[in-house]
């Protein structure tokens, strides 16, 4: 079997034979470039050994890949107008199931029990941008086997996940994502290959799950409130800005004392921070409140 839908052609005859409307609001921008699907199938690294879930299949161009390269695709789609195309373009393969449904209540764990036996999976997507960080965060944060993201998103937002310290686009994003996962950006992705053409300019980003965090920390939810506490307030000083956070509670005493211990100036800014110092900064707050 060879992938059809990745020729522009293909596509547009397939749109107009179900008089396609493209739904803005679920973020749709169809993928019409061999060249980057081919990139995708490849910086995922997908063998016949494989289940491959994939996030927003639309009319089913990337799952023709997927499928061709994986043992096992399950593709996950909200809009149920998409669902009779799939099933036209995927009737040729028999390792894909789809589910009509949000992403986002779908037991993703429990889908990798039942089909790769709780084996890390592989999670590979065009993503919805509105929804880009929660999906991410949430596959993370939650017990699913993972062994690695490869998905298209939002240049910037691809930029996000990648810096450290010492750039505009360092932020909460960064350091979650480089907590849980080694990013690496395969491609950049000018509008033209999607249809509809998207505003801005996106990115493929593979983010390959760490066996164990590169860092230790004795309470990671303390971790994360750090962070955000730091950089909601981004041109404060990380004292004020812990200490203006409503959901961390601590006193200007522990504060000032651990950024001493921590071997920073009173007038440090959380966004100077790395994971590595984040983490030691955890660990001495957890520490000073026992
Ligand atoms: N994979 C296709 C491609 O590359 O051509 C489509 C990618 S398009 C950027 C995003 C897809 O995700 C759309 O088909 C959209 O309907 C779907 N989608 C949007 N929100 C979703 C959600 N919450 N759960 C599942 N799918 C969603």
């Amino acid at each position: 079997k060879t992938p059809t839908l990745g020729n522009p052609q293909n596509t547009i005859e397939i749109l107009q034979k179900y008089n396609f409307n493209f739904q803005k609001k679920f973020g749709q921008n169809f993928l019409i470039d061999e060249h980057v699907l081919d990139k995708i199938i490849r910086a995922a690294e997908i063998t016949k050994d494989d289940y491959v879930l994939e996030i927003g299949p639309g009319i089913g161009t990337m799952t023709q890949y997927l499928a061709c390269a994986a043992r096992e695709v399950t593709a996950v789609e909200i809009d149920r107008a998409l669902i009779p195309i799939l099933e036209d373009t995927l009737k040729e393969y028999d390792n894909v199931s789809i589910i009509n449904e949000d992403i986002l209540k779908v037991d993703i764990a429990a889908l990798a029990k039942e089909k790769n036996g709780g084996r890390p999976i592989k999670v590979v997507a065009n993503l919805p941008y509105y929804i880009t960080t929660p999906i991410i965060m949430g596959l993370f944060e939650s017990h699913v086997p993972l062994e690695s993201i490869t998905v298209m998103v939002q240049k910037e937002v691809a930029d996000r996940m990648q810096v450290g310290p010492g750039t505009k686009d360092y932020g909460a994003l960064s350091l979650a994502v480089q907590y849980y996962a080694e990013p690496y950006i395969v491609a950049n992705v000018p509008p033209n290959c999607f249809m509809p053409r998207p505003a801005v300019g996106s990115a493929v980003i593979r983010l390959t799950r760490h066996q164990k965090p590169p860092v230790e920390v004795m309470d990671e939810k303390l971790m994360f409130r750090l962070i955000r506490a730091s950089f909601n307030q981004r041109r404060k000083t990380l004292a004020n800005g812990l200490k203006n956070s409503g959901e961390l509670n601590l006193s200007k005493e522990v504060i000032t004392a651990a950024i001493e211990k921590l071997g920073k100036g009173s007038s440090v800014r959380g966004e100077a921070l790395d994971l590595e110092e984040f983490a030691r900064l955890t660990n001495i707050i957890k520490e000073e409140m026992e």
